[in-house]
């Protein structure tokens, strides 16, 4: 191997040049990548870049001086427009050529159909320090999608006092990532916060870039209008290379693009071959991107791959984090394992586990993290029902 050629300079992009050369990889080594930044960090985008608390600078996982130390060759502010075996092409009509591309060129934020220019979308660094410009000048927020980043923007747009209001389809919000058992739970913990949540409403279509017509015939307005309905791979640059595109790139459980030899893929752009479900996934997680990385770099360079790892996401809400470990959509029961909040009571502190029968597939925690790390374990080993309580109950009494 004499030339890594990596698409994509996000977190999936420069982990993957990180872990080539901690894998003891020489050769050279291009990172591509569409956006003008260094390789920056997502997460804090929703957080402490909306809250304030960081300025853009801090999100930048590496500089261009970090990048020259190991050695890496960048082409920032240049988009791959097309793939033709190992030679990747360049909006600037240039052509580089490698003996394996790694693709990691994420995910561009869904919008709604005749969703007009003014409503906002996060999910670049421009669109964050943008959007909090924008919080600061104006008194109210509605959240199209009340997933984990429109949470995460109620959260600091509540934060800077501005009135916010949560549109949900589903009974209640990041109901995808939690399941339906604890929306009750979910729903406390916005509408506590002094969130206007509406779930079971569907927005029907636009007025302006600042009101939205629901089901029922009537308007809701806003200064700021965000839509927080998902993403996509934005995959048309692939077409005519061969590689299956269906949602992300398919590839096998090393990160192999199927049908397209010496060519990986990781991150939210790649469904990888998940040997749980018999089935291609694709997730949109740190923490797997992360892992994904260790595990194309090692499989580029004919190395043992690591061990498969328990996923884990977070998110930061209302001044609590939400931890979920684990696979919760492999789960046929809800355990509540620590706090009240599936009873009513406070949601900080609360942890439940995910059983399918009765071995444990995930844990949740909210506000909780002191307890997570030992629950990981059980998740790990998919624990007895039994067992779990067990420790929970020790857990609790302080015993481990
Ligand atoms: P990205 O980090 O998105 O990087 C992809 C890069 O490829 C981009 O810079 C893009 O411009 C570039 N690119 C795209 N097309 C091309 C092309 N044709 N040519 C060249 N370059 C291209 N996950 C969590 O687990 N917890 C969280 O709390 C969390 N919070 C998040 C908050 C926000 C606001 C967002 C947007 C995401 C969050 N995530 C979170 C998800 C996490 O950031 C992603 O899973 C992670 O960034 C995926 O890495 P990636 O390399 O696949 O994609």
């Amino acid at each position: 191997m004499e030339h890594v050629v990596v698409v994509g300079a996000g977190l999936g992009g420069v982990r993957t040049v990180e872990q080539l050369r901690a894998c003891g990889y020489e050769g050279r080594l291009t990172l591509i990548g569409a956006e003008d930044h260094p390789p920056y960090d997502r997460p804090p985008l929703s957080k402490q870049i909306l809250s304030g608390v960081w300025d853009a600078e801090r999100v930048i996982l590496r500089d261009k001086p970090a990048l020259d130390e190991l050695n890496v060759s960048y082409r920032l502010g240049a988009a791959a427009t097309g793939l033709n075996g190992t030679t990747v092409e360049l909006d600037d009509g240039s052509t580089v050529a490698g003996d394996a591309v790694v693709i990691a060129t994420g995910v561009t934020a869904r919008t709604i159909p005749g969703q007009p220019d003014g409503v906002w979308t996060l999910r670049t660094l421009d669109d964050a320090t943008a959007l909090r410009d924008a919080l600061d000048a104006s008194r109210s927020l509605l959240v199209v999608g009340g997933g984990f980043i429109g949470a995460e923007v109620a959260h600091a747009a509540k934060a800077r006092g501005l009135d916010v209001t949560v549109l949900e389809a589903a009974p209640s919000p990041c109901e995808r990532a939690l399941g339906p058992t604890i929306g009750p739970l979910v729903n406390r913990l916005f509408t506590e916060n002094g969130v206007d949540l509406r779930c079971g409403t569907a927005l029907t279509g636009f007025v302006d870039a600042h009101t939205v017509t629901l089901g029922d015939g009537s308007t809701l307005s806003a200064d700021i209008v965000l839509v927080g309905i998902g993403a996509t791979p934005d995959l048309g640059w692939l077409a005519g290379s061969g590689v299956d595109v269906g949602d992300g790139i398919a590839c096998d459980r090393s990160g192999r693009v199927v049908g397209a030899p010496n060519v990986w893929a990781l991150g939210d752009v790649a469904a990888w071959w998940d040997e749980v479900r018999g089935a291609r996934c694709r997730t949109e997680h740190w923490t797997t991107t992360v892992d994904q990385a260790a595990v194309v770099a090692r499989d580029v360079l004919g190395q043992e791959l690591p061990a498969p790892a328990v996923p884990y996401v977070w998110s930061d809400q209302f001044g609590l984090k939400i931890q979920l470990v684990g696979r919760p959509d492999l789960a046929d029961n809800v355990l509540p394992l620590i706090g009240e909040g599936l009873d009513g009571g406070p949601v900080r502190g609360t942890v439940v586990g995910y059983l399918a029968g009765d071995r444990l597939m995930a844990v949740a925690g909210f506000g909780a993290p002191r307890y997570l790390p030992r629950l990981r374990g059980l998740v790990a080993t998919g624990a007895h029902r039994g067992t779990v309580l067990s420790l929970t109950q020790e857990l609790i009494g302080g015993v481990v």
